[in-house]
């Protein structure tokens, strides 16, 4: 039979609002029907004034962060939402979780939720209340806890190893996460994976003024035991440490690292990390911490390498000659350069083991079928005022994943009411299809060239990859270098750097770095190995996830760039509603019809509604759902008929034919 459509909208669409919320208006596609991006603008801050962050549009949530605590997420608050249909409470993202969930169960399919906007806008504070939701919220047995909390618990540890104080956000995230939560087919949540991308490891032996280090540093060095400090061979003081203080802020008045590290401790020891775990993933850690100061300790205490071997390694390389072998000197840069490769390395590896670990201690090894909701927080577009291989990874990745988003609603809608005859006023949307291109296509991608200067060790420099691109991508309209630019625009462009124009913005990388500061990733050494290949395919892998499973989407928005509570940047928050195409979505959301079904599932679900099509309709499928919907008082305006489905404009008159069968 067919489904109950999952956008609910019991309510009666204009007496929207209900007792609690009757500041602005809770669903965008209740404004007014030509409304300006000043309306929806409006509307936004009229709500964020009134502490309302959420607003609807359709079933797409939009979020404006708030920077401060709001009494909106306790377990009371949790009860209210639980069950109850969409939009008959105001809007909230436990509603969307629980939508979500609800379908999942009611469809038996898999579902995820993207969790989108730049950094700092929210991403992930807004999983966390949704991992909390399905962790407090679902039906528990006892036995099953113990996973529930390791699900919650995995949150502080994976944020003191890969999130860190930047110039945006004070815990931003620098690596990717979709976390698979699995469900039984009760409902309980019974498991869960973690799948991390790219975390930012340049972070460990270089931070820009006014960022620091990942989190676990300072919380290891500043809240670490007497005992395990002594055993690590570290100082409690983060100055003694110059991978920890070139950005000059160890401390920082939003953060309690002492605090933090006890939560870490103890969220570590319930994941099934034991002592010996912990002392290893401390010991890596303090590693990041010494080694630009004291190779001793590294080599003794941490690697359990003799010191002599170690020296060598990071100072000389090996030559063979003719009868045997000579150590071959590094230059003081080239060594700095071996320093932090391996600096990284163990770090990143740390990371990847650390991920391994939370999953061994999240899988449900019981096979019996599960459905999962997937969420998905990843680093947010950002531009810095130098930006590097990592800003160019990290603003490629929120490319993709507009173009998932444009892809799935805003263009496969329009196809569908094209392909199905409708009749219907296309609404424009800046398509940034053609930047995804420019970064990941074959041959001609900036990815692709970078590949092909990977071939060529000792040719390659970070100039030969830059004129590379200029020749490939010269009359590209969204790429600009120093060359290439026009008069005006050459003044702001350094040679050594190129622009992509992003869809949420300019950004200017620097190709020319020292060491792994320019998108070439790590010059010399590491040319054989692309990172940004790498990452590509996992992202690929990462589209492949998503697109086999329903989506529901949070789009998150900052409110201003210094973090301040309660203040709302007209000209920032407008900015975003543009790039994320909110407004367009509204147009095809208002335009569009909620609801869609083939006319044989159609009649199968509604024939026994109408005396002309029970128990059966001899003739051709259409043309019996145009008998029934006749006799039950369809007016013109609600619905449409496809070339194979039906379609129905509010989700309302579909619930009256619902309600038909109780009558
Ligand atoms: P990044 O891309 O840098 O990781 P992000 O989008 O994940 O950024 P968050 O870390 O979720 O951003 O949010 C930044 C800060 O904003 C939080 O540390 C918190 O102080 C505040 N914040 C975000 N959402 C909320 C909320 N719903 N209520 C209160 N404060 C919030
Ligand atoms: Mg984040």
């Amino acid at each position: 039979s067919a489904s109950k459509p999952h956008e609910t909208h019991r309510l009666d669409m204009e007496g929207a609002l209900t007792a609690r919320d009757r500041v602005g208006i809770q669903d965008f596609v209740l404004l007014d029907a030509h409304t300006s991006e000043t309306a929806f603008l409006d509307n936004l801050k009229k709500r964020f004034s009134e502490n309302l962050i959420y607003t609807y549009i359709g079933t797409l949530l939009v979020s404006v962060n708030p920077y401060k605590e709001l009494d909106i997420y306790s377990k009371k608050q949790m009860d209210i939402y639980m069950g109850v249909n969409f939009f008959e409470l105001p809007p909230h993202i436990f509603a969307l979780a629980d939508n979500a969930y609800h379908t999942m169960l009611a469809e038996a399919n898999n579902h995820f939720i993207l969790i989108s906007g730049e950094s700092g806008a929210g991403k992930t504070e807004a999983s966390k209340k949704i991992l909390q939701y399905y962790a407090v919220s679902c039906p528990s047995t006892t036995l099953l806890d113990n996973v529930r909390d390791r699900m919650l618990l995995s949150n502080p540890v994976l944020e003191a190893f890969g999130n860190s104080k930047t110039l945006k956000n004070d815990n931003s995230s620098r690596f990717g996460k979709y976390m698979d939560i699995q469900f039984d087919i009760q409902g309980d949540a019974v498991g869960g994976h973690i799948l991390g991308y790219l975390l930012e490891k340049s972070r460990v032996v270089h931070q820009n003024h006014g960022e620091r280090n990942f989190h676990i540093f300072y919380q290891l060095v500043k809240g670490g035991e007497e005992d395990l400090l002594h055993q690590l061979g570290l100082e409690s003081n983060c100055q003694h440490y110059s991978y920890l203080v070139q950005g000059e802020c160890a401390n920082v008045a939003s953060i309690n690292d002492k605090n933090d590290w006890k939560t870490v401790r103890n969220a570590l020891s319930v994941i099934d990390f034991d002592e010996r775990d912990i002392q290893v993933s401390c010991c890596h850690t303090a590693c990041g911490n010494s080694f630009c100061d004291d190779i001793h300790s590294i080599a003794y205490c941490l690697l359990g390498v003799n010191v002599q071997v170690l020296q060598e390694g990071l100072t000389s390389r090996k030559i063979e000659a003719k009868t045997d072998e000579v150590l071959s000197p590094f230059t003081v840069d080239h060594a700095i350069y071996a320093r932090d490769a391996l600096a990284k390395a163990i770090y990143g590896r740390t990371f990847t083991w650390l991920v391994n670990k939370i999953n061994d201690s999240m899988e449900n090894k019981d096979s019996s079928r599960k459905t999962v909701i997937g969420l998905l927080d990843i680093y947010g577009f950002e531009v810095f005022y130098v930006n590097s291989f990592e800003q160019f990874c990290i603003n490629y990745c929120n490319e993709k994943l507009q173009q998932l988003f444009i892809q799935l609603t805003l263009k496969s809608e329009q196809e569908e009411y094209e392909a199905e005859n409708i009749g219907w006023e296309p609404v424009q949307f800046f398509n940034n299809k053609i930047i995804c291109d420019l970064v990941e296509e074959k041959h001609r991608g900036i990815i692709s060239v970078l590949d092909e200067e990977c071939l060529r060790p000792g040719e390659a420099t970070d100039l030969t990859f830059l004129e590379r691109l200029e020749e490939k991508l010269d009359s590209h309209p969204h790429f600009v270098t120093h060359k290439l630019a026009d008069k005006k625009t050459r003044k702001t462009l350094e040679r050594g750097n190129f622009r992509l124009l992003h869809y949420a913005g300019e950004v200017t990388y620097c190709v020319v770095g020292k060491g792994n500061h320019g998108v070439r990733p790590s010059g010399g050494v590491t040319l054989l190995l692309n990172v940004a290949s790498q990452f590509k395919s996992s992202l690929l892998g990462l589209t492949d996830i998503l697109m086999s499973k329903e989506p529901w989407y949070v789009r998150c928005l900052k409110s201003n760039e210094s973090q301040q509570p309660g203040q709302f940047d007209d000209v920032l928050v407008r900015h975003q509603v543009k790039y994320l195409g909110l407004m367009e979505h509204l147009r095809v959301r208002r335009a569009g019809f909620a609801y869609r079904c083939r006319y044989d599932v159609f009649l199968q679900r509604y024939k026994p509604l109408c005396p002309a099509t029970w128990p059966y309709w001899r003739g051709v499928a259409a043309e019996g759902v145009e008998v029934l919907v006749q006799h039950l008082g369809y007016l013109p305006d609600e619905y449409k008929m496809g070339r194979t489905k039906i379609f129905i404009r509010h989700p309302r008159t579909l619930f009256a034919t619902e309600d038909a069968f109780e009558v």
